[in-house]
């Protein structure tokens, strides 16, 4: 992957981090998502999903409330962006079981770029009774109702980078340093009009700030499907609202990495920008709920009350469900509970959604 990014360099100049990231993750050949096993406590990092199956069922129970609130459809279409290994989706489907006509109704479609992930799914998915469709964008499902789930998917976006200078915001880039390595560089012109583009506060940040941003196109893309008869609920780790600071962050057998090192080998991720998915969902006609915090989305799901129900059936496990919920729910940077955010984007007639209900005072 590294010779790869140098040709490119060296035919085209300095590359923009997006597309640093974007090659790093989803190159066919070296990408991290289509070589490494990424995912769960033997790969580099590990999910929600994966710290308890309380997390899935509680989607599986939100997606089957969607479904009642959206009159009950015959069929509905479950998608599901970066399923990694399956197992929020499993979890949700277990859960869901118990609402027949809802069960019924359900065909799957995952939309999953890694070759390698996509095997596992079906391996794992095998003995499940649902119809399921495997896609690599969500352009590609048929039109109609539909719920989409994405757990940290979106944070595996590429992201652009900005720094302020005194004549305006310059792109940062990736070059290769004086020492031969690859190094972030600024681009020579500013963007133009760039500060006219900012949330407001903004716009008169500092010189040295750092704005971080993505393409809206995911955001259009999710909003455009779910705006009539549909809902999309999105999960990741980021800020309610737009900031300042870079996050672009790399993680390899559960430890942080330098980003520019050995690309392709780690995942490269940066925090979500709630407030601005939500803009762009507005802007396109759907309508955007919370962001809530991840605690207090799956408070209001009930995550309580499952975990005693989990305890009460199997007491051998109580340590293990209490440190789920605790990682799950709990506030502080090694927690996920304030850390990762829920936002939820459907047809503007559905009222207020599960989840998202503001709390009775
Ligand atoms: N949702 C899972 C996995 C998160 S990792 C969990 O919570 O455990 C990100 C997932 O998104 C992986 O399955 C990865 O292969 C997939 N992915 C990343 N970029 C993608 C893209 N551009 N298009 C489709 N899938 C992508």
């Amino acid at each position: 992957m590294e010779s790869e990014i140098r040709r490119l360099i060296g035919i085209a100049g300095p590359m923009p981090i997006a597309d640093y990231m974007r090659l790093c993750l989803t190159h066919p050949q070296y990408g991290y998502y289509l070589t490494q096993d990424s995912i769960g406590a033997a790969g580099d990092f590990i999910t929600a999903p994966e710290i308890s199956q309380m997390f899935g069922e509680l989607i599986g129970l939100w997606i089957a409330a969607v479904w009642q609130e959206m009159g009950a459809p015959e069929n509905v279409r479950v998608v599901e962006l970066g399923p990694g290994r399956g197992t929020m989706m499993i979890d949700a489907l277990r859960a869901a079981k118990v609402a027949k006509d809802f069960y019924a109704a359900i065909v799957l479609h995952l939309v999953e770029i890694s070759p390698k992930l996509r095997q596992l799914q079906q391996v794992r998915f095998e003995s499940h009774d649902v119809p399921i469709f495997w896609h690599a964008s969500l352009a590609e499902v048929p039109a109609g109702p539909l719920i989409v789930v994405a757990n940290e998917f979106i944070d595996a976006l590429p992201i652009h980078q900005a720094i302020k200078q005194a004549d305006g915001w310059h792109e940062r880039l990736i070059d290769i340093g004086p020492d031969g390595n690859l190094a972030f560089c600024t681009a020579a012109d500013a963007l133009p009009h760039f500060d006219a583009t900012l949330p407001r506060d903004l716009r008169q940040s500092p010189e040295g700030s750092i704005y971080e941003w993505r393409a809206d196109t995911v955001a259009f893309e999710i909003a455009r499907c779910v705006r009539s008869d549909g809902a999309a609920l999105i999960i990741d780790y980021g800020h309610a609202r737009a900031g300042l600071g870079e996050t672009l962050q790399a993680v390899a057998g559960h430890t942080f990495a330098d980003p520019l090192l050995a690309p392709g080998e780690a995942d490269l991720t940066a925090h979500v920008d709630f407030a601005a998915l939500a803009l762009s969902a507005d802007i396109i006609g759907a309508r955007s709920h919370g962001p809530v915090s991840q605690r207090d989305f799956l408070t209001r799901l009930g995550i309580d009350k499952r975990a005693a129900a989990l305890k009460a059936s199997a007491p051998e496990r109580t340590a293990e469900i209490d440190s789920a919920l605790y990682r799950l729910t709990g506030s502080g940077p090694e927690q996920m509970g304030e850390l990762f955010k829920v936002l939820a984007i459907a047809d503007p007639k559905f009222g207020p959604l599960p989840g998202f209900a503001t709390k009775r005072r």
